[in-house]
């Protein structure tokens, strides 16, 4: 039996390209949007009809029109597939309220250029896939495997993660970085006392105290259970000491919901930017909180290379 062939006319071809899940545009060089197409997937898209005929400058802010006609460059330049995850929020589209609750919205944008010229100018042909959905779960999966979870603070993870950036940018800006290892007092008496419960309570709120009283570039991570790491860029050994003392006495003299009495031991060391590995200032400033535990806790030591 003969197969029926199957003749597109160009009213088949325009249907097609009108059933595309995915909003497809045909943008210029200068940004002007001269066609669209699809954006049938009615749960993510609105019908951007209207845009035909506008240029990107009339519908988004300065800065996003400019990434836009940055990006279309690009992709005429190359003639490569170009692949790029962007977000649009109230801030970025013109005629939107700045100051309202602004849900950015994800997109990847696949944009590949055009071998014609479309109204004497180069164009691209731009699909737009909404991402929101992945975008949110890639950010909660991040969350989760950079944070403690009983606390909010950093895990080491992280901590190992962002050192290197950062002590590349110590060295470039010529800044000290110190270490405090805080550790909480006869955490296991607490525990046992109080309960496990509120041993997780005084922890948080020990993070709480701590976040209020260390600038807002320091880093708090979750070393281990009750011992927590404190990353402070531009802070040399006499402000590691004013820090880890204002520390220790703020929370000696917290009131902590549970009503227990709880202290602290810190360590610090600064990080010697020519020679040293970060891990053995961490190492430095755990022997500063033995000597500290050694001395009968509720103090601060430093750890001193001279
Ligand atoms: P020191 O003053 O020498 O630091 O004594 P310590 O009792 O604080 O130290 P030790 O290392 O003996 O005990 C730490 C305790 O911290 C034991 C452990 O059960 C408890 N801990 C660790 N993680 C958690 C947690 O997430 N929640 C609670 N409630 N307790 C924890
Ligand atoms: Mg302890
Ligand atoms: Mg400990």
């Amino acid at each position: 039996m003969k197969a029926a062939v199957f003749m597109l006319t160009l009213k088949n071809m325009s249907d097609i390209l009108n059933s595309l899940p995915d909003p497809t545009f045909i943008l210029t060089k200068t940004g002007r949007y001269v066609d669209v197409f699809g954006g049938k997937d009615l749960r993510y898209y609105h019908d951007a009809s209207h845009l035909i005929g506008l240029s990107v400058n009339d519908v988004l802010s300065t800065e996003k029109a400019a990434w836009f006609i940055g990006k279309i460059n690009e992709a005429l330049k190359t003639k490569e597939l170009l692949i790029t995850e962007y977000s649009l929020s109230n801030k970025d589209v013109k005629g939107l309220d700045n100051n309202g609750p602004s849900n950015a919205i994800y997109f990847e944008g696949r944009i590949q250029s055009l071998n014609f010229s479309v109204e004497d100018e180069p164009a691209v042909l731009w699909q737009a896939t909404n991402i929101t959905k992945r975008h949110q779960l890639a950010e909660k999966l991040r969350t989760i495997s950079e944070t403690d979870p009983l606390t909010g603070v950093w895990n080491r993870r992280y901590f190992y993660k962002m050192i290197d950036k950062e002590k590349r940018r110590a060295r470039r800006n010529d800044l000290p970085i110190s270490l405090l290892m805080l550790d909480i007092d006869h955490f296991k008496s607490i525990n046992d006392q109080w309960g496990h419960k509120v041993g997780d309570l005084i922890l948080s709120e020990v993070v709480a105290v701590t976040l209020n009283c260390i600038r807002e570039s320091d880093m708090v991570i979750r070393w281990g259970g009750e011992e927590f790491l404190i990353f402070m860029l531009d802070t040399g050994l006499d402000a590691a000491y004013y820090v880890a003392e204002k520390l220790r006495l703020k929370i000696e003299h917290h009131t902590f919901s549970s009503g227990v009495e709880v202290s602290v031991s810190i360590g610090y060391a600064q990080w010697n930017n020519v020679s040293e590995n970060i891990e053995e200032t961490i190492t430095n400033a755990d022997t500063a909180l033995y000597l500290a535990k050694n001395e009968g806790r509720n103090c601060v030591k430093g750890y001193h290379n001279d």
